[in-house]
């Protein structure tokens, strides 16, 4: 270990579908990817077409240790694993981990059923990585390496997804990437998760204006993420997951609003790097 930096780099932070264009060359178009460095470790969390771009980096820098937890295998969260350039060298080892599947199917089943044919020309049993994949139940703490503490807790969102809390020398990073408030309520399982934290980052898909057009899609809004932020101690609220509409502007104007509400606040932008 030459370092104790807690270093997040956001690959990807726009939801459901990744877009391009002078709209969005700002805050980015590509859909969900988190990288956590916890020291010399690389934590990634989510596969959605950032993916590829954290993939080439870290394949230039040599990394050939990797983590990979799931949030959920909605499309924006997973399309970018069969272009993930660490799966076909053969020098690679990569640990693939997901908690939602609630026994439905293992981790391994899970990639399987979508890099296959029709879908996918190539199944992952043709990469040449060393891939290993496990499961744990929501509420479960992990220990992917000694010294990095990662609680988990189950989100209100359809077909189930987890959120993280990595606890890493002192410091704290909590990711929410999909959850449904209910209006009024601030969620015990996400205060529990960002409790006190130097920084989360939280789904806000939707505003407190367009909310209600939009219940049971399974996301929240930046307004909430500033409640969440308030009540919990929190240091700083990261929104991402932004919606393939938001253009810079939008996003810029919302950043705007929710610093005068929590001088924390700011909207996530692809390539991002935070110092924790
Ligand atoms: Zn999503
Ligand atoms: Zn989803």
């Amino acid at each position: 270990m030459t370092t104790d930096r807690f270093q997040i780099k956001l690959w990807g932070v726009r939801g459901s579908l990744p877009v391009s264009g002078p709209a969005f060359r700002k805050f980015g178009g590509n859909t969900m990817c988190i990288e956590m460095r916890c020291g010399d470790h690389v934590l990634l969390f989510d596969a959605g077409s950032g993916l590829l771009p954290a993939g080439a980096a870290l394949k230039d820098e040599g990394q050939k240790d990797l983590t990979l937890f799931f949030t959920h295998c909605h499309y924006d969260h997973i399309a970018g694993l069969p272009f993930f350039p660490p799966l076909y060298c053969d020098k690679s080892r990569l640990k693939v981990w997901s908690g939602h599947l609630d026994g439905t199917m293992t981790t391994m089943q899970m990639i399987e059923s979508y890099m296959r044919r029709p879908f996918f020309p190539i199944g992952p049993d043709l990469c040449h990585a060393c891939i290993e994949t496990d499961e744990f139940q929501p509420g479960t703490v992990l220990t992917p390496h000694p010294g990095i503490t990662i609680r988990t807790a189950m989100l209100n969102h359809p077909g189930n997804a987890v959120g993280y809390r990595v606890e890493w020398g002192g410091r704290v990073v909590a990711l929410i990437t999909d959850t449904e408030h209910e209006p009024g309520t601030l969620d015990p399982a996400v205060l529990g998760l960002i409790a006190g934290a130097d920084l989360f980052l939280y789904d806000a898909t939707f505003t407190d204006e367009d909310f209600a057009a939009f219940k049971g899609f399974g996301h929240s809004t930046w307004q909430q993420g500033v409640r969440l932020a308030q009540a919990s101690g929190a240091k700083s609220v990261g929104f991402i997951h932004h919606a393939k509409r938001r253009t810079d502007g939008q996003l810029t104007a919302i950043e705007r609003r929710a610093k005068r509400l929590f001088p924390g606040a700011f909207c996530g932008r692809e390539m991002q790097v935070i110092d924790i």
